[in-house]
């Protein structure tokens, strides 16, 4: 089948084209392109959606969280502990600062950060914690700050798959040193493009921040420290202004997805768990011990899935260490996990069909 009937994803505006379309408009008549009042704007906008005092806008969600590292003086001779099941790019965020990522176990029911499997990586060269809210659902974040508080080092938050996602009601982001987000366009908020964004509750890290991504000026042409060129353009923030608004309505949509997901999947089948009622669904993994066979049995009924991810971090090249120590709950769920479609454009009958595609699995197994 060439096109899918359910697609895993849908990027083409939708109820937003209009107000998508006068805000890069608006962008183009003003002339102004980097770093102006679009962003100045968005900063403040999704600084209140998401429950902090500061936002600051960067060229995309890895430079989110390199930047978050920066400002707390982490780099070379440092460590920061990685759950072991992530995109890559939360990693590479840390060599990315010059420190080194060290892999730390998860959570078999959320698949996040275990704050036991943490504290055993815990080293003297330690200094931050950095939980992922993976597919859109909090990790522990009060284990992992009493943790963090307890051997003195930080919490620094990966929150790229989390907009407004909460964690026992509070906001994730906002109870650490800061928050990571990104708005690559297949997240929750997504951009015509590349970018993200830091928040934090301490103005003097907001205002780091904002020399940290542009070379280090604290104005122009004077260079107070090394930066980085990572700066969100105008363009992308009016397009996520013009988003935003819709991002709860859409957050309540992906919601109810999952709670039919939940209800009419088959029970040999089961979702990742829900631990927390403020997850906000970016992603909707079902774990199977016969994934790749299903994967290619949903394909021939017209229904698009995905695998985040494949490989645990601990089995990746590109982070290879000479001492691994094994993350046995990663990389068994890395062979497992199969995502769903889940965007808040599916209809009823998308989710009808997902889910009579999967019963249909079984029925084919039952009968073979
Ligand atoms: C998308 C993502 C990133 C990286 O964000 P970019 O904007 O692509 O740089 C980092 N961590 C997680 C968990 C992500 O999902």
């Amino acid at each position: 089948m060439s096109v899918p009937a359910v697609p895993f994803l849908d990027l083409r505006s939708g109820d937003d084209a209009a107000d998508v379309r006068a805000a890069i408009d608006r962008v183009i008549a003003s002339g102004w392109f980097v770093l102006g009042p679009e962003v100045e704007a968005f900063e403040a906008e999704f600084a209140a959606a998401s429950g902090a005092r500061f936002a600051v806008g960067v060229g995309n969600g890895t430079d989110a969280l390199t930047l978050l590292l920066r400002a707390a003086d982490i780099g070379p001779g440092d460590e920061v502990i990685v759950p072991a099941l992530t995109a890559a790019f939360s990693a590479m965020a840390v060599l990315a600062a010059g420190a080194q990522p060290v892999f730390a176990d998860l959570d078999p029911a959320r698949l996040t950060l275990d704050p036991g499997a943490c504290e055993a990586v815990i080293t003297p060269r330690t200094r931050a914690i950095m939980p992922v809210h993976l597919y859109g659902q909090a990790a522990d974040v009060p284990a992992l700050r009493a943790l963090a508080d307890s051997h003195s080092l930080l919490l620094v938050e990966d929150c790229c798959q989390a907009h407004l996602a909460t964690c026992a009601g509070v906001p994730v982001g906002t109870t650490s040193f800061g928050g990571a987000f990104s708005f690559y366009p297949t997240k929750n908020l997504g951009a015509l493009g590349d970018g993200g964004a830091v928040i934090t509750n301490d103005a003097a890290v907001a205002e780091r921040l904002r020399r940290l991504r542009n070379g280090g000026q604290r104005e122009r042409y004077q260079h107070d420290e090394p930066g980085l060129n990572s700066r969100l353009d105008e363009l992308q923030a009016a397009v996520l202004r013009a988003r935003l608004p819709c991002l709860a309505v859409q957050t309540a949509r992906r919601r109810a997805i999952a709670a039919e997901y939940r209800r009419t999947l088959p029970a040999w089948l089961p979702p990742v768990a829900q631990v927390d009622a403020g997850h906000v669904y970016h992603l909707f993994p079902v774990r199977s011990s016969d994934r790749d066979t299903l994967q290619r049995h949903l394909h021939a009924a017209g229904i698009d899935t995905l695998v985040h991810y494949p490989l645990a971090l601990t089995e990746q090249r590109a982070f290879a260490s000479p001492t691994p120590a094994p993350c046995p709950v990663a990389e068994r769920a890395a062979r497992e996990v199969l995502s769903l479609p889940m965007r808040p454009g599916l209809s009823d009958a998308d989710v009808a069909a997902v889910v009579e595609a999967a019963h249909s699995f079984q029925k084919g197994r039952v009968h073979a």
